[in-house]
């Protein structure tokens, strides 16, 4: 099993929904299986700046996938709910990036490991920081908290908008559910 990292983005629609939606459906994909995910955050758009505000979350994901299958699944995901591709970083009803994938850094055309701007993001630091503060980012060499003592400001904010649209599974096996 790898420890991957995903972020979701959604500023089109039912923000939450769609994040929890896209979370039920990675969970639901063979062989993986969402362990954590963070809070929601409100973020600004960044570099086309004439759209609604994101929603963003981060979620911890194992999966027995290569990152290649990994991506294809989750831009089949994307495309069932509705995701359109028109203007570079436009609005869209659900993004799903993989931001680290285990020890993994690779660069191809259609996949970089981790996410080439991980590390300019508050919208991807912020969360990343929440539910992963010290794992090491591949070929950054420094942990997300690391990364984002030295985001400039310039790089946005991250504002708390609500609860991880998931059930905490560590509680909820410690009160003896199953659920
Ligand atoms: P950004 O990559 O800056 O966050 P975006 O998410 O809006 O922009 P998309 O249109 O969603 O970009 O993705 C374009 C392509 O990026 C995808 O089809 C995919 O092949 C490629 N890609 C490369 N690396 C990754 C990665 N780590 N996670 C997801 N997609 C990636
Ligand atoms: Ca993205
Ligand atoms: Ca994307």
């Amino acid at each position: 099993m790898t420890r991957t990292w995903i972020g979701l983005g959604s500023n089109q629609g039912d923000r939450a929904g769609q994040i929890a939606t896209a979370l039920r459906e990675v969970d639901a994909l063979e062989r993986s299986r969402v362990v954590r995910v963070s809070s929601l955050y409100e973020t600004a758009p960044i570099g086309k700046t004439d759209q609604p505000f994101f929603l963003n979350a981060v979620a911890e994901v194992e999966t027995d996938k290569d990152p290649r299958g990994l991506l294809r699944d989750l831009l089949a995901i994307e495309q069932r709910m509705g995701r359109s591709r028109g203007v570079r970083w436009g609005p869209r009803t659900i993004d799903l990036d993989i931001l680290i994938f285990g020890d993994v850094a690779e660069v191809s055309d259609d996949l970089t490991i981790p996410h080439p701007r991980l590390a300019e993001r508050a919208f991807v630091l912020v969360p990343l920081v929440e539910i992963a503060p010290d794992v090491l980012v591949p070929s950054e060499e420094r942990t997300p908290a690391q990364l984002l003592e030295t985001l400039s400001r310039e790089a946005g904010d991250a504002v708390r908008a609500g609860d991880a649209p998931w059930p905490d599974r560590r509680e909820a096996t410690c009160r003896g559910r199953t659920t």
